[in-house]
């Protein structure tokens, strides 16, 4: 790639609560990686969308958005929702759920890794070792039919389940393709585990056993499954023995989050929800409308998604330069965070967001 040639677009969606605070830091560190590369350049196009927005317009994500969004390379998202901004049927609204099946992004892809001094809650000094990945199904399962749920009466709601094939192979692949590189990364043998409940559910074990079909296609990579109710047990009481984890929507909704209560913090948990053709990188938080507008967010896993949306394209645009560019923001995290300077509040530090993207400009190095 050669700079100006290839000048790359991210639609950005500052999104609601504390979404603009941490955006707007994160795209200033965007922009001072992209000056020091000498071969790629990124364009910001910031799009409405969101809880504030569907309250003066009546729209969550404008057709428009929607489509430039579509055009984009990538598309960078903080946080969107507020709890008191609904549809008539009391769910909130939800834009960012309704990206995924737009563009068809079926891999939730939810690292998780220790972060030196910053919470883990694990006493174990094995929990420095944690460093595993969660992928989540993103468009099917107890989602897929999100819009049908029926309160059938007083007595009754229903939603309905769903798997299937053509999107489960894709996923699987998905999973023990990042299991592959992660394994050669590291000098060492992967593993994927396949979360469900196939004990139990009928679709469940059509889940497992697509599962079980594509893992042949992966021979140098070792498949195992689990029941998804002892891996929320594992997650706590040996998570530095996980690998990549592929499961379920709900379950990945769900377990996503006890990754990040494992890393310390919400604030820690980076994201990316990727599709054949499109993807979206956002933390794994919400808006957090009980700190929003204080200044005190912790802008981490809004910028590591940023890193893992540079990373995306190296790979896409077989450019080392983007990929540099996201090994260059994780290792200035890592060092801004060893360092115990730019902690904010969730971590026990005193920083505020800006203070904290300030401390990983800082530690950038070219
Ligand atoms: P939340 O993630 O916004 O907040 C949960 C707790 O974590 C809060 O105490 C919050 O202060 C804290 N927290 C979250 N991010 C933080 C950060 N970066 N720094 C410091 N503390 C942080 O979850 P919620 O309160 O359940 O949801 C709030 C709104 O966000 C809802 O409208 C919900 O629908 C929406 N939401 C959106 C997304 C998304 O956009 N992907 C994800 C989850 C929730």
């Amino acid at each position: 790639m050669t700079k100006g040639r290839n000048s790359l677009t991210i639609a950005v969606f500052e999104g609601d609560g504390i979404g603009p605070e941490i955006t707007r830091p994160t795209l200033d560190l965007l922009t001072a990686v992209a000056r020091d590369a000498a071969d790629f350049e990124l364009t910001f196009e910031l799009l409405p969308a969101g809880a504030g927005h569907f309250r003066e317009t009546g729209s969550a994500l404008p057709h428009d958005s929607m489509e430039r969004a579509r055009a984009a390379d990538a598309i960078l998202l903080s946080a969107i929702g507020l709890p008191d901004v609904r549809y008539p049927d009391g769910t909130e609204i939800r834009p960012q759920v309704d990206l995924r099946f737009e563009l068809g992004l079926y891999a939730g892809v939810r690292p998780v890794r220790f972060f030196p001094g910053n919470g883990c809650p694990l006493a174990d000094p094995r929990a420095a070792e944690i460093d595993f990945v969660l992928v989540r199904e993103s468009t099917e399962g107890l989602f897929a039919h999100m819009h049908d749920g029926k309160v059938v009466d007083d007595q009754t709601a229903t939603e309905t389940f769903q798997i299937t094939r053509a999107t489960s192979e894709k996923l699987f692949d998905f999973a023990f393709g990042l299991a592959r590189r992660r394994g050669a990364d590291d000098g060492r043998r992967a593993r994927v585990t396949c979360v469900d409940k196939a004990n139990i559910f009928r679709s469940f074990w059509f889940f497992r056993s697509i599962f079980h079909e594509r893992a042949a296609a992966f021979p140098d990579v070792e498949a195992d499954a689990a029941y998804v109710d002892a891996m929320a047990m594992w997650m706590v009481q040996k998570p530095w023995e996980l690998d990549v984890l592929v499961t379920e929507n709900m379950f990945g909704d769900i377990l996503s989050d006890l990754g990040a209560g494992i890393m310390g913090s919400l604030g820690l948990a980076p994201s990316a929800d990727i599709g054949d053709a499109h993807a979206v990188f956002q933390p794994c938080h919400g808006s957090a409308p009980d700190i929003a507008g204080r200044g005190i967010a912790n802008p981490v896993a809004m910028i590591l998604s940023a890193a893992m949306m540079l990373d995306w394209l190296g790979r896409k645009h077989r450019s080392e330069a983007l990929r540099q560019a996201a090994l260059r923001i994780e290792d200035a995290v890592d060092a801004t965070l060893a360092s115990g300077t730019g902690l904010t509040r969730d971590l026990g530090g005193t920083a505020s967001t800006e203070d904290c993207v300030a401390a990983v400009i800082d530690r950038l190095g070219s």
